[in-house]
Order: structure tokens, then C-alpha cells, then sequence
């Protein structure tokens, strides 16, 4: 007979279940709040949203695993209820409306402990600091056309802080670049090599606790107009004069061949080792996504780094194929992050894993 590890004590287990309770696992009303409270409240937690009364009526069909609605007139009051949610014992949840709806600024300033390393922030919205992240991760990244370059190829334009492909536009040669460039209203953009291939979402979970990083799921964006064009034979485009939009509809789960899943995993821990390195301390860690595009000759092309839960593990509340590889039970990666901080406090190390 071995010595009975603390936590594998039945006594321990229950009281430090139940302890998680005087734990309030909050996020904004949006984007992944439902998967992020659901899953919060599997692992035992209390659970509130914060929202504004347009939202009322969807949180509180919910309540089943939401047990507050802090209700406020506006997004930008937000700050206001920071000290109520300190006394709640609360842990704030990014996801990605966060930035959009708060500002970097007040993202940045959040007194309310928040799950993740807010380093992260600028690396992830300043586009060269992020290029300059995955070249020191040896990934493939789309050439890019600096200033006063001439293009040699098909190009994509990407405004700054532009979220899910709004605004985006392509063009064919130099020429038309000129032609669009006139009236592009955004100061601050990048113009990018247009990559031919299949837009591919790759979900992990680094844990700064088992040093792993978890491949939680894939997803592919459902675009409009790009994804519906091949509908409609390029004879009958013609006439129409459509240009091509990014603008993310809805997310589609996927199973990618299993070969592509080991370069994927590789680069995610390259990721992973680099931001180490760029951002003290802690690095990233907790939920991020390798946007690529996979080409016919197999490439893969990182086109960015979300560096936190993106809105394509939505389709995997109930967990993904990934995650039943490791979990006995259905596993979201808004639970995984409940569950990462529950195993930080059953090891004294909440700290390491808020900022
Ligand atoms: P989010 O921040 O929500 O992830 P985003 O606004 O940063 O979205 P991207 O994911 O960078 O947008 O791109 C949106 C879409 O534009 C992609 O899904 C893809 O279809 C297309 N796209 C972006 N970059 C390229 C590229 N270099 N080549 C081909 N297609 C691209």
C-alpha cells in the first residue's frame, strides 16, 4: 500500500470542492461568456456576467449555470463595478470582445484579477510586434510589402484593430492597390502577400502548471462574401463587379488530417517558448489559436496569433475530438480554463496564473 497523496484524500476532495465557491468566475456578455460560465460552473465555481440591458434576456435564459447579471448602461462603465467584483473574490476571463469593448487601456488597468498575462496585450494587437513574435518562432508568415514597396503578387490589406475581417480588402496587382489605396479611409494597415490555400483554425491551451501545451480544437470561419463566391459561376460574376469581403459569420468545426496536427503542435510550443522570452516572467499561457492558411503543397502559414480563447471553440462546448483524447468528460477550453485555475489553487499557485 503506497501513502495516500493529500489530494487524493476523499476529505480533501470535498472540502476543496466546496471551497470553490466563495470563487466568482466573471466575464464580459459576449463572444465566449456562455462556454466560459458554463464551464466555470462544471468545475464548481460561482458565476457572474457582466453586461449591458440589450443582453438581459439572452444571460438570464441561463441561469441554470450564470448565477448573477451585473447589469451596466454602458460598456465604457465598466470600471465602476471593479470594486464590487473585488469583494466578490472575483477572476476576471479576457476573451475577444474584451479590447474591443473596454479599450486597451482600461484592459490594462483592470484591478479585478484577471486570468492571463496582460504582457500579452501589446504583442498581440501591434501587428509588427506580433511579426516579429512568430519570426522568432520560425513559422511561416505571408511576405509583407513595407512602405513604397512595388508588389510582385496578389495582395490582402488589413487595417489595424480590425476585428474578424472586417474592412479587409484584396488586390491583384500593384495597380489596383493604387486604385483601392485612394479611397481607404484606415490610417494604419499592413498589405500582405494573399496566400492561396484553406483558412485553418488550430485551439491550444498552454498550462503554466504541467508545462504542456493541449491541442484543444480546429475550426474554420464561414466568410462573407469569399466563402460564397465559387457558388456562383465566375461567367455570371462577371457583370456584378463583387469584391471580395472577410467578414467572419459563424465558426465550423474541423478534423484535420491527423500528419498536419504534429507541425501545428510544434509551432504552438515554438509560440509558447518565444513569448517566454519577449514577454518576462510568464510568457503566454492559458487558451491561444494559430490562424493559418494551408497550402496545396502543404504549407502552413501563420497568419496570426489570437492570444486568448477565440470565438471558433464555440462550436466545442460540449468538447472536440482533441479534447476527449485527454479528458474522460467533455472538456470546452472555457472549462479548461476554469479547470487550470482550479488545480493552481489545489497547488497554492493561483498567482502564477493570474495577472
Ligand atoms: P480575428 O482578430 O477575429 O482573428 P482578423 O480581423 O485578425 O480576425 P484574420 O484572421 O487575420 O482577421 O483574417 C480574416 C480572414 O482573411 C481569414 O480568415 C482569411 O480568410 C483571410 N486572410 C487573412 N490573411 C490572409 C492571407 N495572407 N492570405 C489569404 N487570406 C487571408
Amino acid at each position: 500500500m503506497g501513502i495516500i497523496n493529500k489530494f487524493e484524500s476523499s476529505t480533501f476532495k470535498r472540502s476543496f470542492q466546496a471551497s470553490l465557491i466563495k470563487y466568482t468566475i466573471v466575464t464580459l456578455g459576449s463572444h465566449s461568456a456562455l462556454q466560459i460560465l458554463k464551464g466555470a460552473k462544471d468545475e464548481g465555481f460561482k458565476t457572474a456576467v457582466v453586461c449591458t440591458p440589450d443582453r438581459k434576456t439572452l444571460y438570464s435564459s441561463y441561469n441554470n449555470f450564470i448565477d448573477d447579471i451585473l447589469l451596466i448602461d454602458k460598456w465604457s462603465d465598466f470600471p465602476k463595478l471593479e470594486s464590487n467584483l473585488i469583494k466578490r473574490n472575483s477572476i476576471i476571463i479576457p476573451h475577444g470582445s474584451f479590447v474591443a469593448y473596454l479599450g486597451m487601456e482600461a484592459n490594462k488597468s483592470m484591478k479585478v484579477p484577471y486570468f492571463g498575462n496582460k504582457l500579452v496585450l501589446d504583442w498581440e494587437e501591434n501587428r509588427k510586434m506580433q511579426r516579429s513574435w512568430m519570426e522568432e518562432s520560425r513559422i511561416k508568415v505571408p511576405h509583407r510589402f513595407k512602405k513604397g514597396d512595388k508588389t510582385d503578387r496578389p495582395v490582402i490589406v488589413k487595417s489595424y484593430g480590425a476585428a474578424g475581417g472586417k474592412g479587409y480588402f484584396v488586390a491583384r496587382n500593384q495597380k489596383e492597390l493604387d486604385e483601392k489605396l485612394k479611397t481607404f479611409s484606415e490610417e494604419k494597415f499592413i498589405v500582405q502577400e494573399y496566400v492561396i490555400g484553406v483558412p485553418v483554425y488550430f485551439h491550444f491551451f498552454y498550462s503554466p502548471l504541467t508545462h504542456k501545451v493541449e491541442i484543444m480544437s480546429v475550426d474554420k470561419r464561414y466568410e462573407t462574401n469569399v466563402d460564397s463566391l465559387g457558388r456562383i459561376p465566375a461567367k455570371y460574376q462577371k457583370g456584378y463587379d463583387i469584391e471580395p469581403s472577410f467578414e467572419v459569420v459563424a465558426n465550423i468545426p474541423m478534423a484535420v488530417r491527423e500528419s498536419m496536427m504534429a507541425p501545428a503542435l510544434e509551432m504552438a510550443e515554438r509560440v509558447i517558448e518565444t513569448s517566454q522570452r519577449l514577454m518576462p516572467k510568464k510568457g503566454l499561457f492559458g487558451p491561444f489559436c494559430l490562424e493559418t492558411i494551408i497550402t496545396s503543397t502543404e504549407e502552413i502559414y501563420i497568419i496570426e496569433i489570437s492570444a486568448r480563447i477565440v470565438a471558433g471553440t464555440n462550436c466545442f462546448i460540449n468538447g472536440s475530438p482533441y479534447t476527449y483524447l485527454l479528458y474522460d468528460e467533455p472538456m470546452s477550453t472555457g472549462r479548461r480554463i476554469a479547470r487550470e485555475i482550479k488545480n493552481a489553487l489545489k497547488q497554492n499557485k493561483l498567482r502564477e496564473v493570474l495577472d
